[in-house]
């Protein structure tokens, strides 16, 4: 009796002998390296890794838990390199940077962080805000609140009244002149300033607006808004902080000099020619399309005094643009990764995308993997998230139908598994 007492002692302070398994029974698995659906496959989770993958449906022993997905299509958490969840569109949003505070906008993101897990994204790459951004990833990271795992920006980078100058259309006396402390350059020195700011700041990679930008206010979206000479200086900083810069980019030239300077990504990329895509395919730069913004951007434009006066035009000149540039330039052999602009439209219809680069004529399972292991390759985390493999943190979710017959159904992800822990099902 004393020993049992004794033993039961033990277990509550030494980690139990046997971990307790999860065994998924999944009735079709997309694990993201085979183009191929696999019927009757079990993934077994313990703690927060997968390890193993085992063809049919491993009876479970001892203190196994069983998850069925047999009605089900298990694939790995969507990866979406392009969001903002500190914000969200609305009608007359603008005023927003007038009126609420950093907790204010701390709340609502942590509300937009948990509508992205719930939609099947578990890691996000966040391109830019106004740096609450970063207390939610710790957030996230340590328990306190529910969301995908977040790589930030932080702040994006711009120059004088460029987009992403936080005071562009602000009353004079409030413009004041921000610096590289708030994101704003004017030149190498002050471009490598920003960068170890961001660096101080606890970001983990570096985004720039090369060209304006349609939401910004201001009258351009499209002309190129650094020198090379400037996107070099920023691109060179980073590298020292191993980061990789990612480009906001509509118009040709903007794009050009930013593929020259190095970026690893081109976001957007409206106006791309001839001449932009043969440089994308010389360097390598991969094209994040964010197609759902452009054309919930033109959508809500269409509605008096949704946006201001200067950014309406801009909205409907730009947007609809997006998905014929993606078609050309998918056909012309660029890389694409997947990304949505999330918060330009309302979070959690990330997938939509996927629906979007279908229609313009990528095969479902190459839009899939753009959102699982390319993306996972340009955060430098494809050893631990993109695919369904032994050693893998457990990132999983679950779909009703085939996603390669029926794109539509990532829309409505019905399981939520990340790093091990189950949030939806
Ligand atoms: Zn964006």
């Amino acid at each position: 009796m004393k020993k049992m007492y004794l033993l039961a002692g033990l277990s509550l302070l030494a980690a139990p002998l046997f971990a307790q398994r999860t065994l998924i029974h999944c009735g079709n698995l997309l694990d993201g390296v085979s183009n191929n659906l696999q019927p009757q496959m079990t993934v077994v989770v313990e703690g927060n890794k997968i390890t193993a993958v085992q063809k049919g449906y491993t009876t479970p022993a001892g203190q196994d838990r069983v998850l069925d997905m047999k009605s089900k299509t298990v694939l790995p958490g969507l990866i979406d390199m392009h969001v903002h969840l500190e914000s969200q569109t609305r009608r007359g949003g603008a005023i927003d940077g007038f009126t609420k505070n950093q907790a204010d906008i701390a709340y609502q993101a942590a509300q937009y962080a948990k509508t992205t897990l719930m939609a099947g994204f578990t890691t996000v790459r966040d391109l830019g805000g106004s740096g609450v951004n970063v207390s939610l990833r710790n957030a996230i990271n340590a328990g306190l609140v529910d969301g995908p795992r977040v790589l930030t920006v932080g702040k994006s980078i711009a120059t004088t009244g460029g987009h992403a100058d936080p005071t562009n259309g602000y009353r004079k006396d409030l413009m004041g002149d921000p610096g590289p402390m708030e994101g704003v350059i004017n030149g190498p020195e002050d471009a490598r300033k920003a960068v170890r700011q961001r660096y101080k700041d606890g970001s983990d990679l570096i985004k720039i607006t090369a060209t304006g930008g349609v939401l910004s206010n201001a009258k351009d979206g499209s002309g190129a808004q650094f020198t090379e000479e400037e996107v070099k200086a920023v691109v060179d900083a980073a590298k020292d902080y191993g980061f990789p810069v990612a480009a906001h980019a509509h118009g040709a030239e903007g794009m050009k000099r930013a593929i020259r300077a190095g970026v690893q990504t081109i976001e957007h990329g409206t106006l791309m020619d001839d001449e932009a895509i043969e440089l994308f395919k010389k360097h390598g730069t991969y094209y994040v399309p964010t197609i759902i913004a452009g054309k919930t951007a033109a959508d809500s434009a269409r509605h008096f005094g949704y946006y201001p006066a200067l950014v309406t035009p801009k909205a409907l000149a730009i947007g609809p643009k997006i998905q014929a540039t993606f078609a050309k330039a998918y056909k012309a052999g660029v890389k694409i990764a997947f990304g949505t602009d999330a918060g330009v439209y309302i979070h959690g219809y990330n997938a939509k995308e996927f629906e979007y680069m279908v229609e313009a004529g990528m095969p479902p399972i190459e839009a899939i993997k753009a959102a699982l292991m390319t993306n996972a390759k340009l955060l430098g985390m494809d050893a631990q998230i993109g695919s369904i493999e032994t050693g893998k943190m457990a990132d999983i979710i679950a779909v009703a139908e085939n996603p390669i017959q029926n794109i539509k159904t990532l829309q409505t992800v019905q399981f939520v598994m990340k790093d091990g822990k189950v949030y939806k099902q």
